[in-house]
């Protein structure tokens, strides 16, 4: 198997869970937004490999190949508005040249889409034949537009090359290995909270998020590649709260009283977002079982853990 973006917080996982399954695992990686300490335990495993690729680059792997996972893009906004060029290349240019390796090695071939491609939604909840509401320019778009397009070349890859392909739109997907820095909700809040900060929140609040813990998340993504699904299918939680909500639950799980501010929201900052999984449910007979106060409460003590290792650890990992 390949996990492109291997190192990275949803990579580090999957890789973790191929190799638990009894799989052989090439992690490529450029280490752009990912880190090799999220695999650095794996590395003595013979069956793990790590390998510095920007899969941007034309690249080629020796040997057959199970499948190839394209998980390789910037993914926080934080990150995807510092990177938009390196962005807008994964999607497109990793995209082909990943798909490339599936055509040669006749492999199945699994993209991690997102639910940015529906952008702000007119519809509630986001089901797959949703077509989407995207800014073609705003500054979000290297991001959005960069999936879309890599959604269209798996699409064209399958119709026309024949590649086994299957697209998982993942919705907003939290939990160890994530960095504290990388400025998605989740981590930013109890960053804040575990070092007794103000925990900002953007706009009112009032816009909703529905949170996945990640093994959830990667429970389904393991069924969709096991599956004979082209997709898309949607993977995430549909417990819905708003960022308010979700604000001060981490504040109450941190067991902290720290006050709670309110800061500019991102241009283009969706307003609603909740996955409709009927089709994973169909699918995949998938559905996450992880509830946001329990899942909240693993990541919590993970970062934790860290933050008590001093802040040139946390500077590391942020
Ligand atoms: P992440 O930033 O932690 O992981 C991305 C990894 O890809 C990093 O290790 C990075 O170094 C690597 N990478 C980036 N560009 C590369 C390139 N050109 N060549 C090789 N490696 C490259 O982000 P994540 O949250 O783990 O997201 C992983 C994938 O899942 C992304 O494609 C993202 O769009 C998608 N996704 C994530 C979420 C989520 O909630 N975490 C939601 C929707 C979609």
């Amino acid at each position: 198997m390949v996990v492109a973006g291997g190192a990275g917080f949803l990579g580090s996982h999957i890789c973790r869970r191929l190799l638990a399954d009894g799989c052989e695992v090439i992690c490529l990686d450029n280490f752009s937004t990912g880190n090799e300490e999220n695999v650095a335990d794996l590395s003595a495993l013979p069956e793990f490999t790590l390998l510095r690729q920007d899969v941007s680059e034309p690249f080629d792997i020796d040997g057959d190949l199970h499948a190839v996972l394209h998980f390789a893009s910037p993914a926080s906004p934080v990150d995807y508005l510092q990177l938009p060029l390196e962005t807008l290349r994964s999607g497109s240019l990793g995209t082909f040249n990943t798909l490339e390796l599936a055509h040669r090695k006749g492999a199945r071939y699994l993209l991690a889409s997102t639910s940015e491609v529906y952008g702000d939604p007119l519809i509630h909840p986001q089901h797959e034949g949703y077509w989407g509401n995207v800014n073609p320019i705003g500054p979000r778009s290297v991001y959005d537009e960069a999936k879309r397009f890599a959604e269209a070349s798996v699409m064209a890859y399958h119709r026309t090359r024949g590649v086994d392909t299957a697209i998982a739109r993942i919705f907003n997907t939290y939990g160890p290995h994530m960095r504290a820095h990388d400025g998605r909700a989740i981590p930013t809040f109890i960053r804040q909270a575990l070092a007794n900060e103000p925990i900002t929140v953007a706009g009112t609040g009032a816009q909703s998020r529905s949170v996945c813990y990640v093994s959830d998340l990667v429970e389904g993504l393991v069924r969709l590649l096991d599956s004979g699904s082209t997709g898309p299918v949607n993977l995430g939680n549909p417990q819905e709260m708003t960022v308010l909500e979700l604000a001060e639950l981490v504040r109450q799980i941190c067991g902290c009283d720290v006050e709670i501010t309110f800061v500019a929201r991102p241009e283009d900052d969706p307003e609603q977002r909740r996955p409709d999984i009927s089709l994973a449910g169909e699918l995949l007979d998938w559905a996450p079982e992880i509830s946001a106060e329990v899942g909240l409460k693993d990541t919590v003590a993970w970062f934790g853990e860290r933050l008590g290792q001093g802040s040139e650890r946390i500077e590391r990992f942020g």
